[in-house]
């Protein structure tokens, strides 16, 4: 029997709509970019719900050569700056700012996964790169999703956009929100920042809208990042207190971004999942969404888990053909997402 979605089934639900929308549908900025679509990331401070990046499809190509795991900060700095000829590493790797045995780590990791090359040269190690490192994405647009986006809803998200504007790490900034058909968007009516963009979507048809256009962030300038704001009030008088980020590090961290977006994509969601649960389905309607046959709903990550009362583990019977090599169904809903993924990523 189905049950009424909680609030956090019904997010859920709408935020992998909302990635498979903008997969299909986002228009991207130049007609000859590819559009990769990934959710839950961000950086310490702050979380994007969906991230759609606008990549040179050429260099996204490219990007396959490096395999499908991210490269993160420490192996950017030496994959970016390795030299197509032998060089001992210091005479060619900037100063990290932090100690070198982190960079030969980093370089011997970079060999083991066979993306640089090394040898040694008495008791030198020297590096030559295998491929250049090409610059892959040319825009980041974060994606808030907020289906029920009433008055306290707004008040609550509108730190988090005044946030994102300020440190300009996203070239846009949107809300989604489920489109009620009303002459006027009620999100139009609530206090966000105008420089996010408002986007109304029908999670059922992916029918969309959009309410209000944003403004372009400045990702190349500095960024300011607020680090604490008073409540405010006859009480509160003590300023605002932020700090200035400089583009270089917005440049880094926009790349990071990225790589963990090529890494994961916005179909990982059942890694985290039982999928190995008898009650675990996946249901095609126009998309693989997650449905628990014991609660008659889309279940979310955090409650489809070892700690669900409902957990049952397939049946052995289930997984006699081809297992233990194939396994159950929850394995073949896996492969099933990840042969998805992985047509987002051309070339792996
Ligand atoms: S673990 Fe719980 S939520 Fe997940 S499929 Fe099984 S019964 Fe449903």
């Amino acid at each position: 029997m189905n049950r009424v979605a909680t609030e956090s089934e019904s997010e859920f639900h709408f935020e992998l709509r909302t990635c498979r929308w903008a997969e299909r549908e986002w228009a991207p900025d130049s007609s000859d970019a590819a559009v990769l679509v990934a959710r839950q990331l961000g950086t310490k401070r702050r979380r994007w719900d969906t991230i759609v990046l606008e990549c040179d499809p050429d260099a996204l190509r490219h990007r396959a050569k490096f395999g499908e795991k991210r490269l993160d900060g420490d192996l950017l700095h030496v994959l970016r700056n390795a030299p197509e000829r032998w060089t001992y590493y210091r005479d060619c790797l900037p100063d990290p700012g932090y100690p070198w045995r982190y960079v030969r780590e980093s370089i011997h990791e970079a060999d083991d996964r066979g993306i640089l090359e090394t040898r040694r040269n008495g008791n030198r190690i020297e590096i030559r790169r295998t491929w250049p490192y090409r610059e892959w994405v040319r825009r980041i647009v974060a994606i808030e999703n907020k289906p029920d986006l009433d008055a306290s809803a707004a008040r609550a998200l509108r730190p988090q956009l005044e946030y994102d504007v300020a440190m300009a790490l996203a070239d846009e900034v949107w809300v989604a929100t489920r489109k009620t058909g009303e002459r006027i968007e009620p999100a139009l009516l609530e206090r966000l920042p105008v420089e996010a963009g408002i986007l109304t979507l029908d999670p059922d048809s992916l029918e969309n809208e959009v309410a209000w256009y944003p403004r372009r962030l400045d990702v190349d300038g500095p960024g300011t990042r607020i680090l604490e704001r008073p409540a405010g009030g006859p009480r509160d008088a003590s300023p605002a207190q932020f700090e200035y980020v400089d583009p270089e590090a917005k440049s880094r961290k926009r790349l990071e971004i990225a790589e963990r977006a090529y890494e994961r994509g916005w179909r990982s969601f059942v890694d985290t999942m039982r999928s190995d649960c008898r009650h675990f389905e996946l249901r095609s309607a126009g998309q693989l969404l997650p449905w628990c046959a014991a609660k008659g709903c889309c279940q979310t990550a955090v409650e489809c888990s070892s700690r669900c009362s409902h957990v049952e583990p397939e049946p052995p019977a289930w997984r006699t053909r081809g297992w233990p090599i194939e396994g159950g169904p929850g394995k073949r809903a896996k492969a099933l997402l990840e042969e998805r993924r992985r047509r987002r990523r051309p070339e792996l």
